[in-house]
């Protein structure tokens, strides 16, 4: 390289091209678009020192407005990565399915019969369909519900519906197209492939939801079985309906942060009285992989329970001492908001929320509510002590815990999906979940692809694409992780189409060519 012709390789994800203000210099940064997709970045000139301070800050400044790349130096420059957690210095997690597991068939049971019963008892519904028992075989994660015309849907990554039921009726393809075009696309889901945030909060959230954990995901079921009786009661496909503010409220009611204080809802009931049926103790290799973790690292909680509601589970899960496993717990964060808003974080009396608090007044080992990422990231430069720390988040909501980190912050991110181990992977067939036939659909076929075909091989669906696109590694659990030392080294997922590296102990079986 000579002081004539320069050229650097940054890590940057934007889409720009600054003209050469400072003379005979051309910077030309190329992104793939909203996909993430990054390509070198090339800086020509012969004044590169002056040129690199004073574009750099812009490019700085750019990119605190636009998404980040997750691809580091070493993928664009060999293609291949590598993952060690002993490489980031914070490393936060979500707690709920993340370091906390649930006996999932006893919650899913439960979460139906507290839902089914506001449903009808409340709203008006039938009992017909409502109060049967739960079809285990309609449950998946991550399918989308079509409020206005009853349809729920399974999209390939780009927006494409390759499955659909009308109610809990499965469509033929030529029923797929009648509703949504011979290109199988609707533009919101479209545009929901696009941007997840705009589902959340945006206007798309009164057309369209996702069903993304094990405590929405009986929504699908029970709004399909409404959908059901209304046209059956109707004697025709009524074609518009208004059901989904029901069952927002039945989640609502069942959920609400104030219930498990007052013992209402019946759902936080049932975990007090009962906690050994639905919550499973975390392994002692896991919490002594945290602890060794905490003796080096600045390490932190951050879960949408309320502080009583999270301690009574981790707790549980944890040990007595859960607090001593994290330099700060944040309770009632609004994720995936709480990754890209301006929140503030606010003081904690007990369980009780006093008053709001500007990024200077928050400290190490204390317990906070709400709050935003930018807030933490500054408190957590402060504890680990480091001018630019490197972030990692654990979680198992592929857009709260893993799209909108990796996407909007500086984070990278480790995935949880326990359908690895309930569908089987590659070498580990029998490799079971106890709640497998919670987790696997025949109806749906594989949470990994777009298609119900047990022959065919499929293309990867919506959340196997995100999974590859926004995760460093995915595993069915933290145990799995836990088996190594911090500095053990994953191959880490790559933009390759056949490469398998990424997920532990191995790929999908519905994956695997
Ligand atoms: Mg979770």
């Amino acid at each position: 390289m000579t002081a004539k012709t320069a050229s650097v390789v940054l890590r940057l994800g934007l889409s720009a091209q600054l003209s050469a203000a400072a003379g005979p210099f051309r910077i030309v940064i190329e992104s793939g678009g909203s996909g993430g997709t990054l390509r070198p970045v090339l800086l020509e000139g012969t004044r590169l020192r002056g040129l690199l301070g004073d574009k750099l800050r812009r490019l700085q400044q750019l990119q605190c407005i636009r998404h980040y790349s997750r691809y580091s130096a070493n993928r664009i420059m060999t293609g291949s990565d590598t993952f060690r957690f002993s490489d980031y210095d914070c490393i936060g997690f979500d707690l709920d399915n993340t370091l906390l597991r649930y006996q999932i068939g006893n919650m899913i049971e439960l979460e139906y019969r507290v839902m089914s019963k506001f449903l009808v008892e409340e709203r008006g519904y039938s009992e017909k369909y409502l109060l049967q028992p739960p079809d285990l075989d309609f449950l998946q994660k991550g399918l989308i519900i079509d409020f206005q015309r009853g349809n729920i849907l399974k999209l390939g990554p780009d927006g494409t519906i390759h499955q659909a039921t009308h109610g809990t009726k499965k469509m033929a393809e030529a029923e797929i197209m009648a509703y949504y075009g011979d290109e199988k696309k609707w533009e919101v889901t479209t545009e929901y492939c696009e941007n997840m945030l705009v589902a959340w909060n945006g206007p798309l959230s009164e057309k369209i939801r996702t069903v993304l954990d094990y405590f929405d995901i009986c929504s699908t079921l029970l709004f399909g079985r409404i959908i059901d009786t209304l046209d059956e009661e109707a004697h025709e496909r009524i074609g518009h309906y208004n059901v989904w503010p029901d069952i927002l409220d039945a989640l609502i009611h069942m959920y609400s942060r104030d219930h498990f204080d007052q013992g209402v809802g019946g759902y936080f009931q049932a975990l007090k009285q009962n906690p050994e049926k639905y919550l499973l103790r975390s392994s002692p290799k896991l919490v002594s992989w945290l602890r060794e973790l905490k003796k080096s690292r600045t390490t932190f909680l951050v879960t949408g329970s309320h502080v009583d509601f999270a301690n009574f589970t981790a707790s549980y899960a944890l040990g007595p001492d859960w607090r001593e496993l994290f330099d700060v717990v944040v309770g009632f964060a609004k994720k995936p908001g709480f990754f890209t808003g301006a929140k503030p974080f606010v003081r904690l009396e007990g369980a009780v929320e006093t008053e709001p608090l500007e990024a200077s007044q928050l400290e190490r080992n204390q317990i906070y509510s709400q709050g935003n990422w930018r807030d933490l990231s500054l408190l957590l430069e402060r504890v680990s002590r480091k001018d630019h720390p490197r972030f990692l988040y654990v979680g198992d909501n592929l857009i709260q815990d893993v799209y909108t980190p990796a996407k909007f912050t500086k984070a990278d991110t480790v995935a949880i999906a326990e359908e690895m181990a309930a569908e089987g992977m590659k070498d580990h067939p029998h490799h079971l979940h106890p709640d497998a036939p919670y987790l696997q659909s025949q109806f749906w076929g594989s949470y990994f692809v777009t298609g119900s075909s047990p022959q065919q091989q499929e293309e990867p669906s919506l959340w196997a694409d995100l999974i590859k696109r926004y995760a460093k590694i995915c595993v069915p659990s933290m145990d799995e992780v836990a088996r190594y030392p911090m500095d053990h080294s994953y191959n880490s997922f790559t933009e390759s189409e056949s490469c398998a590296d990424g997920y532990y102990p191995a790929e999908p079986m519905k994956l695997v060519n």
